[in-house]
């Protein structure tokens, strides 16, 4: 019995995913945390340092190679 769970909406499913933000205001560059490759990571539109933040995403199943999901 299933009925009690809470419906999800016909979106995508989405959860909280660590991202790497552009520090620059006048650029909305960002990447995921997954895709950072250094510690401290540059824009790839300016160029600036980027900070570490948080946004809601869409959950990308075919993101990583190495997480495949079991049927
Ligand atoms: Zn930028």
């Amino acid at each position: 019995m299933y009925y009690s769970r809470k419906r999800q909406p016909d979106d995508l499913p989405q959860e909280v995913t660590a991202i790497w933000s552009c520090t620059n205001e006048e650029c909305n560059g960002w990447m995921r945390d997954n895709f950072a490759f250094s510690a401290q990571p540059r824009c790839v539109q300016c160029n600036s340092l980027m900070e570490k933040g948080e946004r809601k995403l869409s959950i990308l199943e075919n993101t990583s190679p190495n997480h495949s999901k079991k049927k």
